[in-house]
């Protein structure tokens, strides 16, 4: 056993992950992107910011997030949580950020 790659990928599983929820929608300025070091927030593919953002949200790649949290207090309306922080009437959005990018997600 290489004990530091098992340290390595037991940091990984334990690193907290951000969710966007249902705020961002047809808001989607984009100060969070603006801000993430590991750019793993995106927007549908053809989507950029000036369009009409009627039904769009961005989503936030759970498999790079690095957990660092910088996006979370540059969201002007909330949307950005902790995933054990989602508040119960938006847990649905946390499935929707894994499968945007065709994740597994076994919560
Ligand atoms: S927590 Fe950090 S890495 Fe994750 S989406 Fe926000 S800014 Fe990016
Ligand atoms: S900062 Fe908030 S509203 Fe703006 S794109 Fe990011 S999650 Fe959506």
């Amino acid at each position: 056993m290489n004990w530091g790659l098992f340290g390595l990928l037991e940091s990984k599983r334990n690193i907290m992950i951000f969710i966007i929820a249902e705020p961002c929608v047809g808001v989607c300025d984009t100060a969070c992107v603006e801000v993430c070091p590991v750019d793993c927030i995106h927007p549908p593919e053809g989507w950029e910011k000036g369009n009409d953002a009627k039904d769009t949200m961005l989503y936030i790649d759970p498999e790079e997030c690095i957990g660092c949290g910088l996006c979370e207090p540059e969201c002007p309306v909330e949307a950005i949580f902790d995933e054990d922080e989602v508040p119960a009437y938006w847990k649905g959005y946390i499935r929707k950020n894994y499968e945007f990018f065709g994740r597994d997600y076994n919560g």
